[in-house]
């Protein structure tokens, strides 16, 4: 979980890294807060985020017409994916604090990643491993643009599904 014990230790491309104690929460929680973040949170967050942080979304280069949608009903923007830093598979929560918004092709291959690290980890088991973690509710990292930035390096799994 997030909170002490949490020190930036190295870079995963230009993104920042934590040390965290990984425990597995039991399905009936995972489905709970899943199910509340698709119905309700990430709506919300979408919108918080038009209202709070346009000029950052203007930044990325979001369209103005997006915003107001996000703004409006909660949805997109097209291309990014919300991302829990602390994984709901983890014990992670819904709370905006653990919400950042992100370009999806960089949310995919941050999971590859951190897939890979709680492989054949069971409900209640844990593991010590590291996970890419950025600060703030949307993300400006952009590794594609770093050298040797390689979306589709293979890596010793096959992906699993999003944790969103
Ligand atoms: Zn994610």
């Amino acid at each position: 979980m997030a909170g002490k014990g949490i020190d930036v230790i190295t870079t995963f491309c230009c993104m920042p890294k934590i040390n965290v104690r990984y425990t597995v929460a039991s399905k009936e929680q995972r489905d709970q807060r899943r199910n509340y973040y698709h119905d309700v949170v990430r709506k919300q967050f979408a919108s918080h985020l038009a209202t709070h942080h346009a000029e950052k979304l203007r930044i990325l280069g979001i369209p103005e017409e997006q915003i107001t949608i996000m703004r409006d009903r909660g949805e997109g923007p097209e291309g990014y994916n919300i991302h829990h830093k602390i994984p709901l598979h983890a014990g992670g929560t819904n709370d905006f604090s653990n919400l950042i918004l992100m370009r999806a092709d960089l949310h995919c291959h941050l999971h590859r990643f951190v897939d890979a690290k709680i492989l054949g980890l069971k409900v209640g088991k844990s593991r010590d491993v590291v996970l890419p973690f950025l600060e703030g509710e949307v993300c400006f990292m952009q590794p594609w643009k770093q050298p040797g930035w390689n979306p589709n390096a293979p890596l010793p799994v096959p992906p699993s599904s999003c944790w969103g």
